[in-house]
């Protein structure tokens, strides 16, 4: 089966405006839809992150695709990516430089031919990773501080379902929401947007709501130094699941790590900052510099390379956990299908996937449904999901209309709350 033609679609959905440590969500966030057409009439689809500089990824890669074998992942790989250690003459996109972008091109691809692949055998493609490790995938309710707004923008502004939630009563309400909707077992807030002392009140004020049984986990994105770090650590011992990326770099972790041990705090520090290439995993082991690793098939290379990274996970003993950015269902299947076929995955996943509205999804049928909060992994042919077109090319035309060429998070928080904002890594 050949590649007939890839199209990399840049779609806009709307976006609450949610605070992190780089800033404010702003009123869209921007996606890139990927279609691979081949000469057998089968089409698959993938979604990876949006933006003018990946469109430009795209054009640069798609041309010395055309042609090439659906089903020889690894020669696209290879063409996109290069072998260990290769320079720029073994790759194609000479003019892209930075490695996490060929990434996302090839992930975006490369689960497009996996439904393309799963639908001419017939299989799920959770099958084609080596199949189910089990059913139903976990995610946890992924809490921001938020300001009021549901985003959108002029005639396309949104209703703000969840409402603001800056301080630890409106985040617990914002919890309980998210977990009536959709039966979310776990619980992480995204922090490195207020003080630690106030995220801590926030940390405990949530352990106070859902008691023991709700795991919680906060991740300040490296806002924190290793001493402070460290203080709140010690201080949410025994009430915190995981500690995500407290401080910045692969040393400062591993500072905040011994830190811990020392003072007999064993809450295991996870990353999806440090670690997000293979190459720095060995790094990681040996600074003993985080315990969990997230997952991120757009960022890992896609869902082949996330199945593997799940056995290093196994043979290096880090527990393995899944990272999210704003996306919409294609993405969500993606990781289900790879999360079900990956044993060592056994926290609850991370997705933005609530904060996303009905109107914005481009599957048929509809969002895709939660119970308990999690999803059933498919077993229809490939991905399992079919394309709304008309929903595709409206997502497409507000991409066009929004105005929005890359995503500035601190750009949008200096224009809305705070002139003088800046995203400085260890910051408190
Ligand atoms: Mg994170």
């Amino acid at each position: 089966m050949r590649i007939t033609a890839i199209t990399a679609t840049p779609i806009a959905f709307a976006d609450p405006p949610l605070l992190n440590f780089a800033g404010l969500h702003q009123p869209y966030a921007l996606r890139t839809i990927v279609e691979v057409e081949t000469d057998e009439g089968i089409p698959g689809f993938g979604e990876v992150a949006g933006g003018e500089q990946m469109q430009k990824a795209f054009r640069l890669a798609i041309p010395d695709l055309i042609g090439m074998d659906a089903f020889n992942r690894q020669a696209i790989r290879q063409l996109i990516i290069g072998g260990e250690g290769s320079d720029d003459t073994h790759q194609i996109m000479p003019g892209v430089a930075d490695q996490r972008r060929r990434e996302l091109v090839y992930s975006g691809i490369e689960v497009a031919l996996l439904d393309i692949a799963g639908q001419a055998l017939g299989l799920p493609v959770h099958a084609l990773l080596g199949g189910k490790a089990r059913d139903t995938v976990d995610f946890s309710a992924y809490l921001f501080y938020k300001h009021e707004g549901g985003g959108g923008s002029d005639d396309d502004i949104r209703d703000d379902i969840y409402g603001p939630a800056l301080d630890p009563d409106g985040i617990v309400r914002q919890a309980r929401a998210l977990i009536d909707e959709y039966g979310f077992r776990s619980v992480k807030l995204k922090g490195g947007a207020f003080p630690p002392e106030q995220e801590m009140d926030t940390m405990r004020a949530l352990h106070g709501a859902f008691g023991d049984g709700v795991p919680l986990r906060i991740d300040p994105n490296g806002a924190w130094t290793v001493e402070t770090s460290v203080k709140v650590g010690v201080e949410l011992d025994g009430i915190l699941e995981y500690l995500e990326d407290p401080a910045p770099g692969m040393d400062s972790m591993s500072a905040v790590r011994g830190d811990l041990i020392t003072r007999g705090v064993m809450t295991p520090l996870a990353t999806n900052m440090i670690v997000t290439r293979f190459e720095r995993i060995a790094e990681a082991y040996e600074k003993d510099a985080c315990q969990i690793i997230l997952s991120d098939h757009h960022i890992w290379g896609g869902l082949q390379a996330t199945h593997e990274l799940g056995r290093l996970c196994e043979a290096f003993s880090f527990g393995l956990s899944m990272h999210s950015n704003s996306h919409l269902g294609i993405s969500l299947m993606a990781m289900v299908h790879v999360a079900a076929a990956t044993p060592a995955l056994t926290y609850a996943c991370d997705t933005h996937y609530p904060w996303q509205r009905a109107e914005d999804e481009i599957i048929q049928g509809g969002r895709i449904a939660f119970e308990d909060g999690a999803v059933r992994a498919p077993d229809a042919p490939g991905l399992g999901i079919e394309i709304d077109r008309d929903n595709l090319a409206r997502l497409h035309e507000r991409c066009r209309a929004c105005g929005i060429a890359e995503r500035d998070d601190a750009a949008y928080m200096r224009n809305r709350v705070d002139p003088t904002f800046s995203p400085d890594p260890a910051r408190w």
